[in-house]
């Protein structure tokens, strides 16, 4: 055994993110492994709801969308998620979901695409991507009279190393899709590698960054993206239902356009104007009225991230992270016989989370519900993963510690085979 207890408190104490987690509300008695799924409660999201709520709704009212820049808030919040993904100032927005936002990437860029040339009809995604991203392709694709093709990628080829992006892409393809950190196993892909084979190609890239903004270094710029959406309740700790971000390269911000014109998008919403005018940029991707509370709610969540820049910002969040991860592995190596690792081993081809599965006769559900009830919060994703996530702003060694203490113990009494745990409820 390398790891003791008393080691991963020392290296909580040698932590310089460590005071950050203060800046979180979290339950005294629950280890939360789940911050890739709802980011933890920043704690100064209940003021400023509370500020936002009685004097800015309550008094102000309707002057608010002036004298508190309501309207100008998906644009100051998308700046400084910009910071954090390799974007700058202007280029990003704050706006709708992640599914609707991408249904407007994808069919701005599918026409971009085709404008360039009309053979160019697919768009190309992986088999394993995160099923609403293929959902909206395939509606897209549908609407479009375009096509859907799918591929695959090797878990242990961060880089596209089994060649199933580079072998797909074509003279047909408009648009490659692909979500960096896969949501299910954690394996990361190489953002500029794959643009690279896109646009080799003569394609479009859009890239989902729903399990990278906030955890893992994104640089837009450097890898010459096209597109990029993300998620806003994710590391970014905006909240349930945060609205998501729209970046859009300023090399198409002239010509791009998306079909879902509403006035929020147009140049100028209280003209009233009969005619549709887009914003100039990735402003004209905005459809109608943002949602003030939760946005209020999402600055409060990026802030915490920001809050990091001081101490190395999101490369320092990132080797703490891998950190993390890292000893989960070994220490579920040790102390899991039965349990084996879906997640790449290799720390580069890895996001902010790890994901098990079992050697048959266990059942995975069960065994996430056997831990949460010990007070250890991961959730399963089916067929057969158990998905622990360490948002490294305020997860701690000794907590990677004490988690895989109780998953041994689980594994080891069997306790999940208690028949309550087999019990599935809407949300896994
Ligand atoms: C979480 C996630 C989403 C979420 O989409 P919503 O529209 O916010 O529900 C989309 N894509 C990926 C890859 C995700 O991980």
């Amino acid at each position: 055994m390398r790891w003791t207890r008393q080691a991963c408190v020392e290296f909580d104490a040698e932590d310089v993110l460590g005071e950050l987690r203060a800046l979180f509300t979290l339950p005294d008695d629950r280890i939360y492994l789940d911050g890739n799924s709802l980011g933890a409660l920043p704690a100064a999201v209940p003021h400023v709801l509370q500020r936002v709520v009685a004097q800015e709704w309550g008094q102000d009212l309707i002057s608010s969308w002036n004298t508190h820049e309501w309207l100008q808030l998906p644009q100051r919040v998308g700046d400084k998620i910009a910071r954090l993904v390799g974007a700058a100032p202007g280029e990003l927005i704050v706006t709708d979901s992640t599914s609707i936002n991408l249904a407007k990437v994808l069919s701005a860029a599918l026409a971009l695409a085709r404008d360039r040339s009309p053979a160019r009809t697919e768009i190309v995604s992986e088999r394993t991507n995160f099923p609403t991203d293929l959902y909206v392709a395939e509606g897209v694709a549908r609407l479009a009279g375009a096509s859907l093709r799918l591929v695959d990628i090797d878990i242990d080829s961060g880089s596209d190393g089994g060649g199933g992006v580079r072998n797909a892409v074509d003279d047909h393809t408009a648009v490659v899709l692909l979500t960096q950190v896969d949501y299910r196993t954690g394996r990361m892909l190489d953002l500029a590698e794959i643009t690279a084979t896109a646009h080799h190609a003569g394609a479009l890239m859009v890239w989902d960054l729903a399990h990278s903004a906030g955890a893992v270094p994104v640089d837009l710029h450097e890898a010459d993206a096209d597109f990029a959406v993300g998620c806003g309740y994710k590391y970014l700790n905006g909240g349930p239902g945060a609205p998501g971000f729209v970046w859009m390269h300023p090399r198409h911000a002239a010509e791009a356009r998306q079909p879902l014109q509403g006035w929020l998008g147009h140049a100028d919403p209280f003209a009233f104007d009969a005619d549709y005018r887009p914003a100039p940029g990735v402003l004209g991707f905005q459809a109608g009225t943002p949602p003030i509370l939760s946005l209020a709610a999402l600055e409060c969540g990026v802030d915490t991230v920001l809050a990091a820049e001081p101490f190395g910002g999101v490369a320092a969040l990132r080797a703490k992270s891998t950190a993390l991860t890292s000893l989960f592995i070994d220490l579920v190596d040790d102390r899991c016989p039965g349990m084996q690792v879906v997640s790449p081993r290799a720390a580069v081809e890895r996001g902010s989370q790890v994901s098990l599965t079992a050697d048959v006769g266990i059942d995975m559900y069960a065994l996430v519900q056997a831990l949460i009830s010990r007070g250890v919060i991961g959730d399963f994703r089916a067929p057969d993963v158990a998905r622990f996530g360490f948002a490294p702003l305020y997860t701690r060694f000794v907590d990677v510690w004490d988690a895989v203490e109780r998953l041994a113990a689980v594994t080891d009494s069997e306790a999940w085979r208690d028949p309550r745990f087999a019990q599935r409820a809407p949300v896994t």
